[in-house]
């Protein structure tokens, strides 16, 4: 079949049928679609729309696209995770252990830091020792073992979604509803989980500005996860400032240990709770998700989700003495401490500008060749929250010297007026 018959009916408005949408995934994928045929097809989509089935048609398609992991010998309901990204979002690092301790296997495979946001992938990588990239047979022998793994997904994870995707991001078609959640489920699908929970995020920090887009999007995901056969429940959280204190790699680390050990921030607690009763209601171990909150609260407070958070570490080969004494994470050569110019009460947080900043601090690859571990950003001061000019409202660390040009930046990223409410990171649950 012509690409570009395939092209001109999704131009027209015409539906397409699975095997031209297979045809034409497959034929890019092989270097047979030209990326100028791809790119009009996309831009195709973005105006005219897929749908439903033909969403799920194109999902499945990316998703068999490459390697697809077989979780069939581990016994139980596979639950996996997924945030649409954040400024600040270190939930998996708990949530992960968490579920895994109420014996709900989870077999994660997680990404890099993209654009403004970080990837759980890197902050993991901050703990000494601790290894990502697992292969197929130790990622499934480690879930066996202790109850759960995270590895970066290679890249013959869905080979066809980042190929679109960079075709995506050069031609402005990234925000796409059905290409997003195709994008997004072929990745899941392939990791071979049975059921799955969304962290569908909106406001400046996320990828969704809108809340009304974001919940387009997480209901687009719930009816084709469903099409797919699985089952699925998605969060709508808000990206309206930084999820918790922390920005970076260790610092976000070190939260996340804050909130396994009973701790933490209210907000990153509170997400956390929400995710895991939800994977513990889809995983069985729970009738439902007010029980599974209780659960999971219940483990945070015994010790057992920190003490799985340990085994997890130590089968990693990372150095399990963090657990304990976060201090024995990388630490920076510099710290700056941003204060504020005026009292009043913040009002609002750049924070897709806070995540940029941590970046340029060397939080994530951009512009640089390697992380610094030890980079970030500490958030002293959140939204509704009184400031006495003079206070500190940041903590700017790095191992390189830290200008006053991101000092000025960072102040500005908090704006200061008569106080207003604190702001809910909870808006809603689809599915
Ligand atoms: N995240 C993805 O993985 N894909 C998208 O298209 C958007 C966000």
């Amino acid at each position: 079949m012509l690409a570009y018959e395939i092209i001109r009916k999704k131009l027209d408005g015409e539906k397409n049928s699975a095997e031209e949408i297979r045809q034409l995934v497959m034929g890019f994928v092989r270097g047979e679609v030209t990326p100028e045929q791809m790119a009009a097809w996309l831009a195709a989509v973005y105006i005219r729309g897929l749908s439903d089935e033909e969403t799920w048609w194109l999902t499945e398609t990316m998703a068999k696209s490459g390697r697809t992991i077989d979780l069939s010998s581990i016994e139980g309901i596979k639950v996996d995770k997924h945030s649409t990204g954040g400024v600040g979002d270190k939930v998996s690092i708990v949530v992960v252990p968490l579920v895994a301790a109420a014996g709900v296997p989870v077999a994660k495979l997680t990404g890099r830091a993209l654009g403004h946001t970080g990837g759980t992938a890197d902050k993991l990588e901050s703990i000494p020792g601790m290894r990502l990239n697992l292969s197929e047979d130790e990622f499934v022998t480690q879930v066996k073992r202790i109850g759960c793994a995270i590895a970066v997904a290679t890249e013959d994870i869905a080979p066809a979604d980042k190929k679109i995707y960079a075709l995506r991001d050069k031609t402005a078609t990234i925000a796409s509803i059905p290409l997003i959640v195709s994008s997004i489920l072929s990745k899941k699908l392939a990791g071979g989980a049975d059921a799955f929970v969304f962290d569908v995020k909106f406001g400046d920090g996320a990828f969704m500005r809108q809340f009304e887009d974001a919940k387009a999007l997480a209901e687009a995901l719930m009816r084709i996860a469903n099409l797919a056969g699985k089952k699925a429940v998605a969060i709508l959280s808000s990206m309206e400032q930084p999820l918790g204190h922390a920005i970076g790699n260790a610092v976000e680390v070190a939260e996340a240990i804050d909130v396994l050990k009973g701790n933490g921030p209210d907000d990153v607690r509170e997400l956390c709770l929400a995710v895991a009763a939800q994977m513990l209601w889809l995983g069985g171990a729970v009738t439902n998700p007010d029980e599974g909150r209780s659960k999971a609260m219940e483990l945070l407070q015994s010790g057992a989700a920190l003490e799985k958070f340990g085994q997890l570490v130590s089968a990693q080969g990372g150095d399990t003495s963090i657990v304990e004494d976060p201090i024995e994470l990388p630490q920076p050569s510099y710290r700056v401490e941003v204060r504020a110019k005026q009292s009043g009460a913040i009002v609002r947080i750049a924070t897709r500008r806070l995540g940029l900043i941590s970046g340029q601090l060397g939080a994530t690859r951009m512009g640089a060749k390697q992380i610094d571990p030890s980079a970030g950003i500490i958030v002293l001061k959140k939204v509704g929250e009184p400031v006495e000019s003079g206070e500190t409202l940041a903590i700017l660390q790095s191992n390189k010297p830290i200008g006053n040009s991101i000092v000025d930046e960072v102040r500005d990223c908090f704006a200061v007026g008569s106080p207003v409410e604190r702001l809910p990171i909870l808006a809603g649950f689809v599915g």
